[in-house]
């Protein structure tokens, strides 16, 4: 089953999307959000999400596709 942003309803959402919110937001946080949203929740830009992201795929996490 495909997981869709919480926020917009629209976007189906990556591995690495969803790793990211569980990295961000918390193990059991709830709410799953697409990079656009997650960096206007967080009150971020999209560069920096994408830039974290990298960053902790480099590091290995299972949460995340390996590269
Ligand atoms: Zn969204």
């Amino acid at each position: 089953m495909r997981k869709i942003c919480n926020e917009c309803d629209e976007k189906a959402l990556s591995k690495n999307e969803i790793g990211l919110c569980k990295k961000l937001l918390g193990e059991r946080s709830k709410r799953l959000l697409c990079i656009p949203c997650l960096a206007a929740f967080l009150k971020v830009t999209e560069e920096r999400l994408r830039s974290k992201l990298e960053k902790i795929r480099e590091e290995g996490c299972t949460l995340f596709e390996p590269k």
